[in-house]
């Protein structure tokens, strides 16, 4: 029996709507997936995500951040992640890989794993495909990824093809580890779910930097593995975005119809919306929450820096078009002294908002795919977004 099961309603183009069932939920894609990097989504209580003004179905756990900090023994004892933290929709964790990746000087890379320097403590840790999927099975996550490496945006040919190769080899081992935990019982969610084989799913990822040769090649390695889902790796790192749309329009279309397609780390509304009509179905990014916390807030018609004086008397809320709760009660001049003023309700009402946007936006998306109407949606969010506001 399988972990989850997926299928496609409706295709308009290369753009996919369809609906991907996990032990915790059926979740509508194409869908947008708040991170909740250290067992929170930065700013905002778990209810609002559960509100139906955001109806966030699923959200993200970072695995290097748990690790950590509190540490495994403590989630373990919790019961896993959804307990500890009050949250019982789905979860995907990362594999820590891309964490690690990101400590750059701090880290050292070997066939076995990766040896970095806490952030936390400065102590020397040690991360594996073994010590990922092992941390993975105590967080209880409903997906779970393979643990990678990522090459550089400007890696050259014969770098990121010994990145490939070993990402390939870790996403074996992965495989592998995740396999034993699963039998013993190790997976801290494990649940009857009906039709479903309740253990946790596991997603490949594929790598290759800007090399569209060693992307065909990473996916197909990743494909032959076999999976329960595809990630496409090492996007929205520096590259050029010109160059990340060739890479994602080339590889979309190339992995299996029949699995979700998870485009890790990107991106800004427009990027979601782009990277949808060449085919992806899953997405995370911190922007919404993050950006959230230093003053912007993404609308319909682009970002606004709630800083800029010229919002001091404007009695408009953030965005006209949008439902949200923040939208339907606060002025951009409330917010902007909220801001100002350093009062931390400025934060959390963004994140709010920025979420709420998020979301609106891919709930737009699929309704539109559904309909046929996926080009017009296309089309229009792109020009009103040019309109803006600052
Ligand atoms: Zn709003």
């Amino acid at each position: 029996m399988r972990a989850l099961r997926f299928h496609i309603e409706r295709q308009d183009g290369e753009a996919r709507a369809g609906v991907l069932t996990t032990r915790r939920g059926r979740i509508e894609t194409p869908v947008f997936m708040p991170v909740g990097t250290a067992g929170t989504v930065k700013g905002i209580r778990f209810e609002e995500l559960e509100s139906t003004d955001l109806d966030a179905k699923i959200i993200l756990g970072n695995t290097y951040h748990l690790w950590l900090r509190p540490g495994i023994d403590v989630i373990r004892a919790a019961g896993g992640l959804h307990r500890f933290i009050g949250w019982d929709r789905a979860l995907l964790t990362d594999s820590g890989g891309f964490q690690v990746w990101s400590l750059g000087a701090l880290r050292k890379i070997s066939e076995e794993g990766t040896e970095f320097r806490s952030h936390v403590d400065g102590s020397l840790r040690f991360l594996s495909p073994e010590v990922s999927m092992e941390v993975q099975a105590a967080l209880g996550s409903d997906i779970v990824m393979v643990f990678d490496e990522c090459a550089p945006g400007q890696a050259s040919h014969e770098e990121t093809e010994r990145s490939v190769n070993l990402t390939t080899r870790w996403a074996k081992r992965s495989k592998a580890a995740f396999n034993q935990l699963q039998l013993d019982r190790a997976d801290t969610g494990h649940l009857e779910a009906k039709d479903l084989s309740g253990t946790q799913a596991l997603f490949g990822i594929a790598q290759g930097a800007g090399h569209l040769d060693l992307r065909r090649i990473s996916l197909d390695e990743t494909v032959n593995i076999g999976f329960d889902g595809y990630a496409i790796g090492g996007l929205s790192v520096g590259e050029e975005k010109s160059l990340m749309f060739d890479v994602i329009e080339d590889v979309a279309p190339r992995m299996p119809k029949d699995a979700p397609r998870y485009l890790m780390g990107v991106g800004t509304p427009e990027d979601l919306v782009e990277a949808v009509a060449r085919g992806v179905d899953m997405f995370d990014c911190v922007l919404p929450t993050r950006n959230g916390r230093t003053g912007q807030a993404f609308t319909s018609r682009g970002k606004l820096n709630i800083k800029n004086a010229q919002w001091v008397n404007d009695s408009r809320p953030l965005d006209e078009s949008c439902r949200c709760s923040v939208c339907r009660r606060h002025t951009r001049a409330y917010l902007r002294h909220l801001h100002m003023t350093g009062e931390m309700l400025a934060s959390i009402l963004l994140t709010h908002h920025n979420l709420a946007f998020f979301l609106d936006t891919m709930r737009g998306v699929r309704q539109s795919i559904r309909s046929g109407d996926f080009p017009k949606f296309r089309r229009e969010f792109t020009e009103r977004l040019g309109a803006n506001g600052e």
